[in-house]
């Protein structure tokens, strides 16, 4: 044994915060580079938090690039122009796949006969950016602007957390030049907050991203959860490597993020091909795509091919078939919710959109159409993006005898009045008792995934509600075999199965008679988060407002939602009842971490041949393992059912492990 004094040996300050900082950077790598992350945000916190106050205690040792310094800037003034280094690419346009063939054609002609690859990869939606590095440190951010001349947005930029601030293994002056995008779920979820706070929704995606990068309170910024996706690296005004896939995977070395679906085509045959492929599952991606871009890999090659006056001759994008038509709008009607909310909306003259048939899009609420400034008989843009609903961009001509909608001023469901409380976009149906709200939230409460009531489907919700024999979700649990018989298109057979799944629905967790409730705010995960911070419901219905925002992801907004609902007398007599009727009003928290099936994620892909979906994902998650939507790099199985779709295929282009619901049920009960 040798004793080493340097060992034992207390570190220095600097020595502590240079550690941990190290060790930060390693998090903020794993979690927002690679996706990967090895300990939870709350570790993470905590080891931020003890690297601030060290800092706080020794101001002199504070840096620009230590993870404490993302946000510490104020809002600004404006914006400083800043030319750069060399011009930001624009690239020509290449529409279908002739206009691809002519591009090669074009590339061979000039190569000769020289052997070539294509690297090509995906175009994200977002806004252009290059950011610069000075002695391995993040320096300064620009946005594209003009090309020529952009931004200064480092304040901004330094916010993202993708954005390494100080290089991983190398120093030096470095430039990288990507794309700064919201993934479609972050979108979504901005798009709901901005609603709920009355601000306007944002059109797509790449606007989101655009708004939340050019504020001038980087502090918005931070909060707006952005990526910033890499392409292209640069060492003194040039290419910083040989070939363009070599630059990728030195982006990756050097600690930034790129999209992990490029690939490196021998012909034109392949780039076609990964387009084609792509175009067909642009679905699949947490991103917006509009296409795909491919370069000629070899930097030599490139610059014998060189520039048009506009662009270079190396470099393509592919754009993918629009998924915009123009239409008519023959009609806005409005849909009254489960909490009451009316919700207008466009009947188009049916129009093919991307091979989908669209004819009606929501128009979310009265300030949209205000500002769409869209009414009946107008010619409008529709656009279909992602497995978003369509949404009316803009009005292209206005109709010949246009008429404008009001929203009624009664519900036209129960014609109850209707108001629309100061402050607030959503214009709602006051009556507590209109049959709008109650067959909604009875289909809400029996939905999959909440207490999952097999064949309580529409039209018998519509009928156990007018005939009064549902008034509200309590009185499901109070049927009769007469009661369901004697309504139209049920046999005794079905009345005694849909029974049976009532009463089986008795024993649905916590979380999900919560989410059944159908509180404004509260939706599945909210609902788990509560059940796990409270354990029971009785503790959740007096908890104080800022008791709730105890639970995970709750705000000041849904606190008041929640506090409000058990506020009120009815819901609170609705709960008394579900007590009465043994649902579960207390839960204990699975113990994730523990499982079998820790660490593994999966996608469920078909029918299974005995398990509902909704169940195998419960005794997945119950095992400690993850449910994912769609299939990537990070799925470790995919179980397939009978039918074979495209996750199929796509796993088996991954090499990921294919198995059924035998296997599926092997590992679970190696766990159980
Ligand atoms: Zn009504």
């Amino acid at each position: 044994m040798h004793t080493n004094l340097e060992r034992v040996r207390v570190p220095t300050p600097k020595e502590k915060i240079e550690a941990l900082r190290e060790q930060l950077r390693h998090h903020e790598y794993l979690y927002h580079v690679l996706d990967a992350p090895e300990i939870s945000d709350a570790e993470y916190d905590a080891m931020l938090r003890t690297l601030r106050d060290l800092e706080e205690q020794h101001p002199d040792l504070v840096t620009p690039d230590s993870p404490t310094q993302r946000v510490g800037a104020r809002p600004r003034e404006g914006f400083v122009k800043v030319r750069h280094s060399s011009p930001m690419l624009s690239l020509d346009n290449a529409f279908g796949e002739n206009e691809l063939r002519d591009f090669d054609r074009r590339v061979r002609g000039l190569l000769g006969d020289e052997a070539y690859f294509y690297v090509a990869e995906l175009k994200l939606d977002g806004l252009s950016m290059a950011v610069h590095y000075r002695d391995g440190r993040f320096a300064q951010a620009v946005t594209r602007g003009d090309g020529e001349t952009g931004e200064d947005v480092t304040e901004n930029a330094r916010t993202i957390r993708s954005i390494p601030l100080g290089l991983r293994k190398r120093k030096g002056d470095w430039e990288v030049r990507g794309e700064v995008v919201l993934n479609k779920k972050a979108f979504e979820k901005l798009n709901e907050e901005n609603e709920a706070a009355n601000l306007k929704r944002f059109a797509n995606p790449r606007n989101a991203a655009a708004g939340s990068l050019r504020v001038l309170d980087p502090s918005i910024t931070a909060s707006r959860k952005l990526e910033y996706f890499t392409y292209f690296l640069y060492q003194n005004g040039k290419f910083a490597c040989a070939t363009q896939h070599e630059a990728l995977e030195t982006l990756r070395e050097l600690g930034f993020k790129i999209s992990q679906h490029w690939t490196r085509c021998a012909g034109i045959d392949e780039l076609v091909k990964f387009c084609a492929n792509w175009e067909e599952n642009r679905d699949s991606l947490p991103f917006e795509i509009d296409g795909v871009v491919a370069k000629v890999d070899s930097v030599a090659q490139q610059e014998r091919l060189g520039w048009t006056a506009k662009a270079p001759r190396w470099a393509i994008a592919y754009k993918f078939a629009a998924r915009q038509a123009e239409t008519v709008v023959e009609d806005i009607i409005v849909n009254v919710g489960r909490t009451g909310v009316l919700t207008p909306g466009a009947v188009f003259r049916p129009v093919n959109i991307g091979g989908v048939t669209v004819s009606l899009s929501t128009l979310h609420n009265e300030d949209e159409i205000e500002r769409l400034g869209v009414e009946i008989g107008d010619t409008v843009l529709v656009q279909r993006a992602g497995d978003v609903i369509p949404q009316v961009v803009r009005v292209v001509q206005q109709g010949e005898h246009r008429r404008p909608f009001h929203m009624p001023k009664h519900c036209p469901i129960c014609g109850g009045e209707t108001v629309r409380a100061e402050g607030e976009a959503a214009t709602r149906c006051v009556n507590t008792n209109c049959p709008a709200r109650l067959k909604e939230s009875v289909l809400h409460f029996a939905a999959r995934g909440v207490m999952d009531i097999d064949g309580l489907g529409e039209a018998l919700v519509d009928q156990l509600v007018e005939q009064g024999l549902v008034r509200n979700i309590a009185d499901l649990y109070g049927l009769t075999l007469e009661q369901l018989t004697e309504l139209e298109r049920m046999g005794k057979k079905s009345a005694a199965k849909l029974l049976e799944h009532i009463e089986a629905s008795r024993g649905r967790p916590l979380p999900r008679v919560l989410n059944g409730l159908g509180i404004p705010f509260v939706g599945e995960r909210t609902a788990q988060w509560l059940a796990e911070a409270f354990g029971d419901l009785d503790a959740i219905m007096t908890a104080s407002e800022d008791q709730l925002q105890r639970a995970e992801e709750v705000g000041p907004k849904v606190a008041k939602s929640i506090h409000g609902f058990f506020h009120e007398k009815r819901n609170r007599e609705l709960v008394e009842r579900l007590r009465h009727e043994h649902l579960s009003f207390t839960y204990e928290a699975p113990k994730r971490a523990g499982g079998a099936l820790a660490g593994l994620t999966f996608v469920l892909t078909g029918t299974l041949p005995t398990m509902a979906r909704e169940d195998a994902k419960a005794r997945i998650e119950a095992a400690g393992g993850k449910v994912a939507g769609s299939v990537s790099h990070k799925t470790d199985y995919v179980v397939a059912g009978a039918e074979v779709g495209l996750k199929l295929t796509k796993a088996q282009e991954l090499g990921i492990k294919v198995i059924d619901e035998a296997a599926l049920l092997a590992m679970l009960e190696g766990t159980e």
